[in-house]
């Protein structure tokens, strides 16, 4: 299995780090977790060109997450000989949010309809859309996939994916806070990857930028880095990867996130930037 961070960024815009978006590549299957800015330069930097993707699964539809879900929709289905339905699985909502979306491309599909004979004897620009629940589990080709609630209120539902393939397992948790959910999900995976923000950080800008207490709102629903380590050293994880970084990294200031998060956890702490990988067979 191996997992890519494609974009470690977060609603803030950054210059450098693409929307929040992460790649598990397993048993010859490309899933992509959440959508967000960028997603489509990403997986190609990753070397995975979207007809590749096998599915797209979403912990939840704050517009981060999502933005570019239209992108990877039209990119595949222009991009692949003969497309296959895009297989979406995301919480309740998704098919409401994929309809909106069809709806702002279909101007689009009809005018590549009209332009290309091959397209047009197809089935068109087509997703499958699975709406899905904590406690439910389901498999793609080999992989095992269980849905977990997490803890992102006043976003709900929100969720968070267990991806198990030859017995490595990883835990993709999207934003939440710690919650039994979460630890049920993480519980001695392989990997566990975590949205992020500091704390400390956070505080210290708040003050000097417009939208200050709007700013500080988002400490209320996500974990820290330090909430992080001490869920992955409460689940006993192998390894724990940081992303959605709020505020964004600067160069060189990955050894002072790497420390906060030892303070808390023994295991290996990876951390960005984007297109950094992880991965075991
Ligand atoms: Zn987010
Ligand atoms: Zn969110």
């Amino acid at each position: 299995m191996k997992i890519t961070l494609l974009g470690t960024g977060s609603p803030l815009p950054s210059a450098t780090c693409a929307g929040p978006s992460t790649l598990v590549q397993a048993g010859g299957h490309n899933l992509v977790v959440d959508t967000g800015r960028g997603v489509i330069m990403r997986l190609v930097g990753a070397m995975c060109p979207p007809p590749l993707v096998s599915a797209v699964l979403l912990t939840h539809l704050h517009s981060d997450h999502i933005c570019d879900l239209n992108d990877l929709i039209t990119t595949r289905w222009i991009a692949s000989p003969a497309a296959t339905p895009l297989p979406i699985y995301g919480p309740v909502g998704t098919q409401k949010m994929v309809d909106g979306l069809l709806a702002m491309l279909s101007q689009d599909e009809g005018y590549r309809m009209e332009h290309h004979d091959d397209l047009r004897a197809g089935a068109g620009m087509a997703v499958e859309v699975h709406e899905i629940h904590a406690g439910e589990s389901f498999s793609l080709g080999d992989i095992q996939i269980s849905v977990h609630a997490t803890d992102h209120r006043p976003v709900s539902p929100t969720i968070g994916f267990r991806i198990t393939h030859n017995g490595v397992v990883a835990a993709l948790a999207g934003d939440t806070i710690p919650c039994d959910g979460l630890y049920d999900m993480c519980q001695n995976a392989d990997f566990y990857v975590q949205t992020v923000v500091r704390e400390d950080l956070v505080r210290t800008f708040a003050p000097l930028v417009p939208t200050g207490e709007r700013f500080l709102d988002i400490l209320d629903y996500h974990s820290t880095v330090q909430q992080a380590a001490q869920t992955a050293s409460r689940c006993n994880v192998k390894s724990l990867v940081l992303t959605h970084f709020v505020p964004a990294i600067q160069p060189g200031q990955e050894p002072e996130w790497h420390a906060l998060a030892a303070e808390h956890f023994s295991g290996e702490i990876v951390i960005g930037p984007d297109l950094t990988f992880v991965e075991k067979e």
